[in-house]
């Protein structure tokens, strides 16, 4: 038995969800840096990094402004900006307990 199937498959759909640059919550685009001014799906944001810059550009704090979920913020512990929706911080692996509601336990 898996302790908590629905987390880890919460989070499995998170991180499909940020790889593809869409939010998790909602599936709008997350327009951050070089990407402010682009259009894409799922489909198409592999040519779309491609044909710009392949960076994403400067990490920054955003939130959704389709459903207003904070999609990246300020690590506690390091500072940089990390995934909201993620339980650990990319830049000095701090893991944070995710607030995934009812379905979390
Ligand atoms: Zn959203
Ligand atoms: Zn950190």
């Amino acid at each position: 038995m898996i302790a908590f199937p629905k987390k880890d498959w919460l989070i499995k759909r998170y991180v499909e969800a940020y790889e593809f640059f869409l939010c998790p919550i909602c599936s709008y685009p997350i327009r951050r840096g070089p990407l402010r001014y682009i259009f894409w799906n799922r489909r198409t944001i592999k040519k779309r990094l491609n044909a710009s810059t392949g960076d994403p550009g400067q990490e920054e704090v955003y939130a959704c402004p389709s459903c207003s979920t904070q999609l990246y913020e300020e690590c506690s512990a390091c500072g940089k900006v990390r995934h909201s929706l993620l339980p650990t911080c990319h830049s000095c692996g701090d893991t944070q307990t995710l607030d995934l509601g009812a379905t979390a336990e």
